[in-house]
């Protein structure tokens, strides 16, 4: 079975059928059913994901004789030879085969003439961020006066290269890479209709491996029919699957993040003798630790699909470190290819992870407060201590009446508490623009108030220095916000009150 069958075979037919581009679908619909289609669309996103099936779509329904609803009903002969590619209205260019300004010269001609046979001359151009600036102002000319019979559509998948003038011209539409889950729906879909078996974790893998892309999910689908078995379980399908050991990769970062170097750099090698590819191993790394992150930063209630004492190693690093992590295994990709010895990069890589400064998972110090210090360094630590027993209590209490800035809060640190002054810093502009807007600002005097006793403004500031370290780490542990029970209430509250004395007598006294 050629890699592209399935998808030439089960390519959506109706508007309905397209999965993941939901909203497009929506409406275009809608415009047909009112008639109110433009001339030129401009479709954009990631390869695989339905540009081209939609602008066929759009093709047929604007041409079909007996539409229902604004969608083709792929019986009338307008439908029929559109699906069958006879259609000679329906013209498909290639534009990265097509970049000479010449061969768009012959299309825009062709454009001026009536249809032959259907009701519109549809003109199809994919990659047409591939086209020449010559090709794109020949393209600008029509696109400004279009025939009335004409339909332009223009896909891409990097609408950054394509000129604003041309842009402009045009209806756009974002199309989005398909959740897994509806990528999943459809696989199964296909399998149960080819009389296949497959497991589910084959399935899985196949579009965790697509990473959105229906085109690629069926492609590498195909090959797995191809194998020649009914009944298809991971062990065979392991035989084309493109993968590298997910579980190897699983222990490798928690060696890391465990500052077992030996034992990381014994996978490695392991790995090596396995033939794996190398490439592909180190882009599964990166992928396991995005994962972390995302859970670490985004969804700390939803485990990522990963063993879970991997998710409970990232649970105890701060996002900044698995950042490093990260960019460390990012920076390796040009040596992969061209050292000597392939694996060395990431043996290096290995290295750098579990030194010393990196893999110690000692709270960093507390940055001293600079404003106002309290008179001795022992106090400040201990003030500065009390300070976050108090941000904790005040997280806690505006998550609990906010829940949607649980992520804000997490994001922001407490810098030093005055006499009159709570200062908070946090190094993106975005949560600062969240938490300052005034029904934020309100829970937090009112938190601050209940939880220190007195009246305290809240100054929020933009640092982008300010580090995320241990307030964030402790923070975590208590997603979704807990209730404060009376204990953990009546608890800090007194050491914060015997804080505020403190400061209260340093400054009086
Ligand atoms: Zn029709």
């Amino acid at each position: 079975m050629s890699s592209n069958t399935l998808y030439r075979k089960y390519r959506p037919q109706t508007f309905a059928d397209l999965i993941g581009q939901e909203h497009i679908a929506h409406t275009l619909l809608s415009e047909i059913q009112k008639s109110q289609i433009s001339h030129a669309y401009l479709f954009s996103g990631p390869r695989g994901v339905g540009k081209t099936t939609t602008a066929r779509l759009l093709a047929k329904a604007i041409n079909c004789l007996k539409p229902k609803n604004g969608e083709p009903d792929n019986q009338c002969e307008a439908c029929m030879s559109i699906t069958q590619g006879r259609a000679l209205d329906i013209l498909e260019i290639d534009a990265a085969s097509y970049t000479g300004v010449d061969n768009i010269r012959e299309v825009i001609e062709h454009s001026r003439f009536t249809p032959s046979n259907l009701k519109y001359k549809v003109f199809i151009v994919d990659e047409v961020h591939m086209l020449s600036t010559a090709a794109f102002n020949a393209l600008l000319k029509t696109l400004e006066e279009p025939p009335a019979h004409a339909l332009f559509v223009l896909a891409t998948t990097e609408i950054h290269k394509v000129p604003e003038t041309i842009q402009s011209r045009c209806q756009k539409f974002d199309f989005h890479r398909i959740p897994a889950e509806a990528l999943a729906r459809r696989l199964r879909m296909i399998v149960k209709q080819e009389n296949f078996t497959v497991d589910d974790n084959v399935i899985e893998e196949i579009v965790r491996l697509a990473d959105g892309s229906s085109r690629d999910a069926e492609s590498v689908l195909g090959q797995v029919f191809a194998l020649g078995e009914k009944k298809i379980t991971l062990e065979q399908a392991d035989l084309v699957l493109p993968r590298s050991n997910q579980a190897a990769v699983e222990q490798l970062i928690l060696s890391i993040l465990t500052n077992d170097r030996a034992a990381a750099l014994k996978n490695l090698s392991a790995q090596v003798e396995n033939g794996i590819d190398l490439e592909a191993y180190r882009n599964d790394i990166i992928r396991t630790l995005r994962d972390g992150l995302l859970y670490r930063v985004v969804s700390p209630n939803l485990r990522p699909q990963m063993q879970p004492n991997l998710a409970e190693a990232l649970n105890a690093f701060t996002p900044l470190k698995i950042v490093k992590l990260l960019e460390i295994f990012l920076s390796i990709q040009q040596y992969i290819l061209a050292s000597p010895l392939p694996q060395l990069p990431l043996e290096l890589a290995v290295i750098e992870s579990t030194s010393e400064k990196l893999g110690t998972q000692t709270p960093d110090p507390l940055p001293e407060s600079k404003t106002k210090p309290i008179e001795t360094q022992t106090e400040n630590a201990a003030a500065d201590l009390n300070l976050i027993q108090i941000w904790e209590q005040m997280m806690e209490e505006v998550s609990r009446k906010a829940p949607a800035l649980a992520l804000s809060l997490k994001m922001v640190r407490p810098k030093s508490l005055s006499q009159d002054e709570l200062q908070i810093v946090c190094p993106f502009t975005l949560h600062v623009e969240k938490l300052n807007a005034p029904k934020a600002r309100a829970l937090l005097a009112e938190a601050a108030k209940s939880i220190i006793g007195k009246k305290a403004k809240v100054i929020l500031e933009l640092d982008l220095n300010a580090r995320l370290d241990n307030v964030n780490l402790k923070s975590q542990n208590s997603y979704p916000p807990k209730p404060v029970s009376q204990e953990t209430k009546s608890g800090p509250r007194n050491s914060a009150d015997q804080l505020w004395d403190k400061i209260v007598n340093a400054f009086e006294g």
